[in-house]
Order: structure tokens, then C-alpha cells, then sequence
């Protein structure tokens, strides 16, 4: 079991003011906002967390650069992915990765 794997097993052991407050926390680490890729719309409607949540819900479809490798969540949860906001939840891109062999776009 890697870092993502084990952070994911922990949450659902938690109750659900201990993940409130978990993804709260997260999303002030968050550093999407200052993404090339980031626009006007996932700020005003207050995106954030692609890694957990998935993609952006109508927002960002143009890949101009993904920042999220330096970003302090990606480590202390022991993502692989990027692109998140395009190309879905770390989870949901394991998964294709797994299915397919290769990531899907
Ligand atoms: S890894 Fe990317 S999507 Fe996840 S919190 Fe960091 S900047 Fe946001
Ligand atoms: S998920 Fe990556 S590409 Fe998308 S806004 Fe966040 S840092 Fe930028």
C-alpha cells in the first residue's frame, strides 16, 4: 500500500467532522489558484482539490500548464498524477491507468 493509498484508508476510518475538516485543510494548500491553467471560472466558483474532487465541473478544459507537482497536498498525499482539474481525481486516473495501461485525455 503506497502514501495515496493508505492517506485514502484513513479517511474512510474517519468521522466525518475529522474529513470536513481534513478537506478543509487541504484546500488551503491548495495552490491551483495560482495555475496557469486556473481561470476566472473555477475561481468564482470556488474549485479547488481537483486531486480529490475530480475534474473541473465545466471550467477548465484547456491545459496550459499543471502546477500541482509542487504543490504541498501532492506530497503529503502521495499523488502520481497531474492534470486533475482535465483529467479527473488522482483515483479516477489509478484506475485508468490500471484498466488501459496508459492514462486516458
Ligand atoms: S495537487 Fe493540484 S489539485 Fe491537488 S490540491 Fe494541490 S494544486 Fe490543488
Ligand atoms: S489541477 Fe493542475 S492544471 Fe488544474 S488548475 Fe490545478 S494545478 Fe492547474
Amino acid at each position: 500500500m503506497d502514501t495515496f493509498e493508505e492517506k485514502v484508508q484513513a479517511m474512510k476510518n474517519m468521522a466525518p467532522e475529522d474529513v470536513q475538516a481534513t478537506v478543509e485543510k487541504l484546500k488551503s494548500m491548495c495552490t491551483c489558484p495560482s495555475c496557469p491553467s486556473y481561470n476566472r471560472c473555477a475561481k468564482e466558483g470556488k474549485e479547488l482539490i481537483f486531486c480529490s474532487t475530480g475534474k473541473s465541473f465545466m471550467c477548465i478544459s484547456d491545459e496550459k500548464r499543471c502546477i500541482c507537482p509542487a504543490c504541498p497536498v501532492g506530497k503529503e498525499m502521495g499523488l502520481k498524477y497531474s492534470f486533475f482539474c482535465t483529467r479527473g481525481a488522482e483515483k479516477a486516473q489509478r484506475y485508468e491507468h490500471t484498466v488501459w495501461g496508459t492514462k486516458m485525455v
